[in-house]
């Protein structure tokens, strides 16, 4: 009897048949591409170049594996550990928010203040670090901290800091600004989480499948940010701005927010999408 081929298994023969096999599988070939290309250890490009080489068969068993989960609805930046902010790559996992482009709109903005040379900054909540590190990278004469509540974040954070190398960046563990004692920022800046409870956007997409405690605060999604104002109120420098994401309908009451904590030069940014996304406020 003859042995079984792998073609009798449904195994594609190069890569480029890889390519259109996972492709037919998830109905989407840019994905279909980025997960081969993990599974092979390999970028996009290498795809196109070496299409009519054999395949591997383990590498195709990982490349179905990474296909399946991506089925169940698992991120792909999470499935390939990875996504790029600002240009730079960090480490993505379970414990982290996937960092998004509207995010890069608080690093456009932060760019802009008009801080001193060797401003401190905090970044509030940080995740994967992709605030605190950029801006890090961005303006190396800024002494930049980051707080997170969540050590498995930290613990992403810390290798994005080492894989990047912004040694300088202070990481600490703690609730908003609590971490900080005796340090009066000149920018506190935050992706904080603004969900409402019971979101609907919440059951679907990547969402699903990124930590709750950095998506969702309270009835109205405002809890943490409420906080923030408070706390960023007490502890930021004379002139500091307190600069925050915030949901697409909630820019308004963001803005109320500052103005009951006496900030001042209170402005609302639009995302690429047209939405009032971002919004600043100055203290006295
Ligand atoms: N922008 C994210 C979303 O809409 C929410 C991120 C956050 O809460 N900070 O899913």
């Amino acid at each position: 009897m003859q042995s079984t081929t792998s073609a009798e298994c449904g195994m594609p023969a190069t890569i480029g048949r890889a390519v259109t096999n996972a492709a037919a599988r998830l109905g989407e070939r840019l994905e279909a591409e980025l997960l081969l290309a993990h599974a092979l250890e390999r970028d996009r490009a290498w795809l196109y170049a070496h299409a009519g080489d054999p395949i591997e068969a383990e590498r195709w068993r990982a490349c179905l594996e990474l296909v399946r989960q991506r089925q169940c609805g698992r991120p792909v930046a999470y499935l390939l550990g990875q996504r790029e902010f600002y240009g730079r790559e960090f480490e993505v996992g379970d414990g982290v928010l996937i960092p998004r482009p509207e995010t890069e709109l608080l690093i456009d903005i932060a760019l802009q203040l008009p801080l001193p040379e060797q401003a401190r900054v905090v970044d509030v909540g940080t995740g994967s670090g992709c605030i605190a590190l950029t801006l890090a990278l961005e303006r190396p004469g800024w002494q930049v901290m980051a707080t997170d509540i969540s050590a498995e974040a930290l613990a992403i954070a810390h290798r994005n800091r080492k894989w990047l190398g912004a040694d300088a960046v202070e990481l600490l563990r703690g609730n908003l600004l609590e971490p900080l004692v005796n340090i009066h920022p000149d920018l506190v800046i935050s992706n904080p989480p603004y969900v409402a409870e019971g979101d609907p956007h919440l059951a679907r997409g990547d969402v699903r499948f990124e930590p709750q405690t950095a998506l969702v605060a309270g009835s109205d999604g405002l809890d943490v940010i409420r906080e923030l104002v408070q706390q960023s109120a007490r502890a930021l420098a004379a002139g500091g701005c307190l600069l925050i994401e915030h949901g697409h309908d909630q820019a308004g009451e963001v803005r109320h927010l500052l103005q009951a904590a006496d900030f001042h030069a209170i402005a609302s940014h639009r995302d690429l999408a047209g939405i009032e996304r971002v919004t600043l406020g100055r203290r006295t």
